[in-house]
């Protein structure tokens, strides 16, 4: 069994339960390198987005949290008795997995690989033990405000933000062409935009991209349209595990009954989930569907590599990346992007990047959950990619793309504008505004 799949095997086995962490949380040596080691290996100026942009409290940091883990562990802290406070700053946490890459207590198979190792050689798996304690907080029935209603809103209307499910495929409209339903016509490869990208207007632009793309290299592809279903990733990260099994069986059936074999799916929180939590928390009813689950920017490389599509000039303005938490580090996706930035226009990256990439802020509840606090990582990660000097920030998530243009919006010296890879290579195409013809 390799490493990764031991990490994901016990990060992901299907249960919620601190106790099942118990071996991760007593392994914590309270070093405080999640806190703010700077690595001589990459200059890693920051490790934890959160404590470094609050007060710096105990509490924000994988070591803090590791400690009252400890303390529920024992029975000298109880879910219910936990602060307010404390209770915010565990949903400030974006579950960006910085400090998990950059803790030192690592997998001895892994220590070869030392000091290049990757996110899942490391042996205490601090995002499982912030959702495991996320769990007992909404089994106890006290997260916050703004949580409570995204959960209510995932499970009553499909979405986070509780929109129509009859707005779920407007963005449809703005294709120019004609899109496959799965319930009128049979087709393998879904389209997955996920209740992010659907309902808002940026990235459906980015939808139509990724759309107008498939078709010009003649994928047979379909969405879902109304019928979609949420992935259920974000009601698993809250803390609701009982809603994300609900979704999850959903989709299971909606899947099934469609002969789906392949998901190309727009956000990485999605394809994590569908990838990696479905396998374990659905064993062989997932399994056995043997369905192929790919983020678009994968997709969209294939067909460049196979001459499926052919960009035609080069995109003149200079782009910088944002590598998103659940694409890069936690999937090891970092090139598949920059591969396809690179084929068609000049790459100036930022100074957090890869595995030091800094998260936009949206993660792990971020997009929704104003911390006490007040973090800002939007608006830090958006100072960071106008010091490139680039006019262009590339994103491949649309909850970085959401996240860094409310960050943009407030930095008004910075002209920098937010486009999705799939929008920058669709101008490089002729393909671009002759959706008729294709
Ligand atoms: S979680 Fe890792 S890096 Fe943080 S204090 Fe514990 S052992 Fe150190
Ligand atoms: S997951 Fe990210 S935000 Fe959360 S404690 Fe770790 S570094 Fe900080």
């Amino acid at each position: 069994m390799s490493v990764a799949s031991k990490r994901i095997l016990k990060r992901r086995k299907g249960s919620r339960s601190l106790s099942d962490y118990k071996d991760d949380v007593y392994l914590c040596a309270r070093c405080g390198y999640c806190r703010d080691m700077i690595r001589a290996r990459d200059k890693t100026a920051q490790v934890c987005p959160i404590r470094e942009n609050t007060g710096g409290f105990e509490s924000y940091t994988a070591r803090g949290r590791n400690i009252i883990a400890r303390g529920i562990l024992e029975g000298k802290v109880v879910p219910s008795s936990l602060s307010t406070e404390f209770i915010d700053s565990l949903y400030a946490c974006t579950l960006c997995g910085s400090c998990q890459e950059h803790c030192l207590a690592l997998d001895e198979r892994s220590w070869s690989r030392f000091p290049d190792n990757k996110f899942s050689d490391h042996k205490i798996d601090i995002l499982g033990i912030n959702e495991a304690m996320r769990s007992a907080i909404v089994e106890k029935g006290v997260p916050p405000g703004t949580i409570r209603q995204v959960l209510r809103n995932l499970s009553l209307h499909g979405n986070a933000e509780g929109l129509p499910r009859s707005q779920r495929d407007a963005y449809a409209e703005q294709f120019g062409f004609p899109v496959k339903r799965a319930k009128d016509e049979r087709c393998k490869t879904l389209l997955y935009p996920g209740s992010v990208a659907s309902y808002s207007e940026r990235s459906q632009r980015t939808i139509r991209a990724i759309a107008v793309i498939l078709r010009g290299a003649e994928t047979d592809f379909c969405i879902l349209g109304s019928e979609e279903e949420d992935s259920g990733a974000d009601a698993l990260r809250l803390g609701e595990t009982g809603l994300f099994e609900e979704l999850a069986q959903r989709n299971i059936q909606l899947l099934k009954k469609y002969g789906i074999k392949q998901i190309i799916c727009l956000s990485p929180h999605d394809f994590d989930t569908f990838q990696n939590d479905y396998p374990v928390f659905l064993g062989e009813q997932w399994t056995e569907l043997k369905i192929k689950v790919q983020h678009y920017a994968e997709t969209l490389l294939n067909l460049l590599r196979n001459n499926k599509i052919h960009p035609e000039r080069r995109f003149s303005k200079m782009v910088t990346y944002q590598d998103p938490c659940y694409l890069g580090r936690i999937n090891g996706l970092y090139n598949a992007p920059r591969e396809i930035l690179r084929r068609v226009t000049d790459l100036a990256e930022m100074k957090l990047t890869r595995h030091n990439s800094f998260c936009c802020g949206g993660g792990g509840g971020g997009l929704w959950h104003d911390p006490l606090d007040k973090p800002r990582l939007e608006t830090e990660r958006a100072k960071q990619a106008c010091a490139t000097g680039a006019e262009i920030v590339a994103v491949a998530c649309p909850t970085c793309a959401k996240m860094l243009e409310t960050g943009l919006s407030s930095i008004p010296q910075c002209k920098m504008q937010v486009m999705d890879i799939a929008e920058i290579l669709l101008e490089t195409m002729s393909f671009i505004n002759e959706p008729a013809s294709l």
